[in-house]
Order: C-alpha cells, then structure tokens, then sequence
C-alpha cells in the first residue's frame, strides 16, 4: 500500500491543472449564457469531446485510478467552472456506467460509443430511473418490462421523470421491473437503442438551477427492445431472479427487516457499497460549486470597501470566510476519504459514502448562500456568478439520494440495521 500522503501526484497536479484550464477558459465564460438559456451547450460539450474530456476513455482512467482521487478531482474543476455545463458533460457518465457495472462486454463496446459520438457529431445518453410515484423509494418503481419470448424482444410500459439528457440522449438506459412480486430485486436495466419507436420526451423541466443541464420525463409506449439490449443479459437475469425468489420464500420479504437472512444481508451490502463508491463524486461536484463561490466571495471581501476600509477587515465578513474555507475542506477530505475507500475495497462500516455526499452537498447551500451575503446587492444579481451557484447547489442535497435519504443510510448503518 501507498505511503499516506496528502500531496496529489505529478501526473494528477498535470490532469487538475489541464481541467482546470478547460474549466476557467471554456465553461466559466459561457456558464451565464446557458443557464439564461435553459438549453444543452452542445458547442461547450463539442469543445470538451475536441480535447478529449468529453470520451469514455478519460473517465475510465480517470475511474481506475489507483489512490481513488481521479473522478473527485474531475468532477471538483469541472463543476468549478459551471455547474450545469459541467453536468451537460459528465450526465452521460450516469448510463456508461450503468452499462459498465451490469453489461457484458459486448453490450460495452456496443452502445458506450454511441453515448459519447465523436467529437464531430457529439451525443449524450440518459440513465432513466425515477418515476413520479418512485424517487427516494426506488423500490415502488411501476415502467414495466414484459418477455417475449417468441420475438425475442422486451416490451417496456412506463413512465420515467427527472432524467437527465432524457429524451435527447441518443441511448437511453431504463430501468424497470421484471418481476412486481420482488421489489427492487425484480428490476432490470436496459438499453433503448437510438430512434425505438415508442419513446417520446415528455416535459421538459424549467428549473431552479443547473440550467443548462436538460432534464425531463421519457414516456415509453409499448417500447420493443432486442432481447440483447437486457443488460448483463437473460441468463444471468433468470440466475438472480431465481436466487432473489429463494431468498423471498426464505423470508426475505415482508419479514421485519432485522429478521432477515445474512445472505439478503450480503446482497444489500453489495448493492450499498455501489452507491457509497459513487455518491463521494456527486459530494465532489457541490465542492466545485462550493469553492468557486467561495472564491468570488473573497475576492471581493479584500477590494470592496466600505466605511474606509475593505469588508474583510470585519471580523463579521472575515470568520464568515473562515468558517466557508474550513467546510470546503473537511468536505473535499471526507470525499476522498470515500473515494479511496470505494478503490481499496475498504467496506463502508459507517456509510462513509453518504457522509461525504451529505456533508460537501449541505457545506454548499450554505457556503454559496454566505457568499451572495457577502457580495451584498451584487450578490443577489445575474451580474455576479454566486447568484446562479447558489441557485445550483440546491441540486447536490436532491439528486443522488436526498439528504434525508443520506442520513437514514448513515443511521441505519450506525445501527447495523438493513437499508431498505
Ligand atoms: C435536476 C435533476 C436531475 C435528475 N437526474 C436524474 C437522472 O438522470 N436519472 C434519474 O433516474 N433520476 C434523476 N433525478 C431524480 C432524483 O434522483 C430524485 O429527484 C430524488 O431521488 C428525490 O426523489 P423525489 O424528487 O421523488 O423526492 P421524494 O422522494 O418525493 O422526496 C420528497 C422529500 O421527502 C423526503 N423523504 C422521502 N422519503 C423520506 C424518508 N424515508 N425519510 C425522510 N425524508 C424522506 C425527501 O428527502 C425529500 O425531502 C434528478 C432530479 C433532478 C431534480
């Protein structure tokens, strides 16, 4: 194991800087026009696919590296520059990696090229999971997915919302339910492939923040899939649903969840240890957001001055400033921490992955909001960019798990009870 260290490495300073830039020269100047829009800056997205950001292939090293730091840095200078440009770039990420964790290889290298395009004729895709009726309970999800088994195909009914790129995406990732009887062990994901007739967009959302990030409903109506675009395909779905009704005639459901079988306990774990290893890169983007508003913020505490001298120079503004840096960085190390927990396979006894999204998610409502006090009158207008970042940062403690759905994980893993 690596000596501990608090230093990135060369190659890691070379990559944040090389974002960084992309972050200052590209994202930033363009993040007012696109949020004033409330439309995908395809040109922005073009211009990240040109220098490579915009590709599977920077994320998965990026993924893979070993001290865990890759995707937090990333996501970090990305959401720095912009938080809905910056989500314009990494939402597709959200479905590769739905195909990266279920598919089989040739499902990989099958549709993940044709989320991303090329930087001529860029795509994106859209992981669609929630539904009206089902957001932080999962489990009550409704789109259904029926076999037919003498076409070989999938039939998909339903209707999905909030999803990023969805509608627009080229590839769409859905999840639904195979088996009503299994809660969420009876979902299955799958890929709808370009141009399936039967999916249509439905509203598109205007929102309060992350504006030029596209979200809106997906309806899919009697929606026909190839038997091959069942992620991880029908065996191995067949093997788990088996081993899931197994556990159910075992009194695995609707038995008090402390009853519950040690192996439904494994598999919950694993599940969980799934969302602890990716929610530390959503507590990365809010201490993007977090950081830049906090750098205008003092920025402009040193120049502006009132009563003769600049407003720093009261201890009002300055612990204010204090308290905004120390936040920031007790939740960048929480979300390392994760980070290099989810790459060493260290298991998360604490649900340290929620903590981390919890915390920097939280740290930047607040942080951006000290900071719009802090530009007084500026503050609270479109000429200065803390406005919109606050306006952002009430994305990080919804999306990926509310914060109440955070604390819950945390105290039902404080308590060694099942997370449902
Ligand atoms: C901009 C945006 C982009 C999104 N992108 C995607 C996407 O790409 N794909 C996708 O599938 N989804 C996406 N989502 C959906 C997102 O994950 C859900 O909005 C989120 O999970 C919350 O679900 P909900 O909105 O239905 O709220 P609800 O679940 O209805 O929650 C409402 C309130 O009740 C609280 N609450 C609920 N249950 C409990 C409980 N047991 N204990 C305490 N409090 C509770 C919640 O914390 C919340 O405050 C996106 C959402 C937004 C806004």
């Amino acid at each position: 194991m690596a000596e501990f260290t608090m230093e990135l490495n060369d190659e890691q300073k070379e990559v944040r800087d090389w974002l960084h830039g992309f972050a200052a020269d590209v994202i930033r100047p363009a993040a007012a026009e696109w949020d004033e829009r409330e439309e995908t800056p395809w040109p922005v997205i073009q211009e990240a696919a040109k220098i490579g950001i915009y590709s599977l292939d920077f994320y998965a090293q990026q993924y893979f590296d070993p001290t865990g730091l890759g995707i937090p840095m990333a996501m970090e200078e990305l959401f720095w520059g912009d938080a809905g440009i910056a989500l314009s770039i990494v939402g597709t990420g959200l479905a590769a990696v739905g195909v990266l964790a279920n598919g089989t290889e040739e499902q990989i290298g099958t549709w993940i090229p044709q989320m991303y395009g090329d930087a001529n004729d860029v795509k994106v895709a859209a992981f669609c999971s929630s539904e009206p009726d089902a957001g932080s309970d999962v489990a009550s999800m409704r789109t259904r997915a029926v076999y037919d088994e003498a076409k070989d195909e999938w039939v998909i009914d339903g209707t999905k919302t909030w999803a990023t790129n969805g509608g627009i995406a080229n590839v769409h990732v859905v999840v639904a339910v195979v088996d009503p009887e299994l809660g969420s062990k009876g979902h299955a994901s799958f890929i709808v492939p370009p141009g399936t007739p039967g999916l249509a967009q439905g509203q598109k959302f205007k929102k309060h923040g992350i504006r030029a990030s596209h979200t809106a409903e997906v309806i899919l109506d009697n929606v026909r899939v190839p038997g091959s675009c069942l992620l991880g395909g029908k065996e191995k779905l067949d093997q788990r649903l088996a081993r899931a009704r197994e556990r159910a005639k075992a009194g695995g459901v609707g038995v008090p969840p402390l009853e519950r079988s040690r192996e439904s306990e494994r598999v919950k774990n694993a599940a969980m240890a799934t969302f602890e290893a990716s929610r530390p890169a959503v507590g990365a983007m809010a201490v993007g957001t977090a950081r830049a508003a906090y750098e205008v913020a003092l920025d402009y505490a040193r120049t502006r001055e009132q009563f003769g001298r600049p407003i720093i120079d009261n201890q009002g503004v300055a612990f204010q400033l204090a308290d905004m840096r120390t936040s920031i960085d007790a939740a960048r190390l929480l979300v390392w921490r994760a980070s290099w927990m989810a790459i060493n396979g260290r298991p998360f006894t604490a649900a340290e992955g929620s903590m981390s999204k919890l915390f920097a998610s939280e740290t930047a409502k607040k942080v951006t909001a000290q900071a719009v006090q802090i530009l007084g009158g500026n503050g609270y207008t479109r000429e200065y960019p803390v406005e919109r970042m606050h306006r952002d940062s009430a994305i990080y403690t919804i999306f990926e798990g509310t914060s109440e759905i955070q604390r819950l994980v945390i105290a039902r893993t404080l308590a060694g009870m099942p997370i449902r």
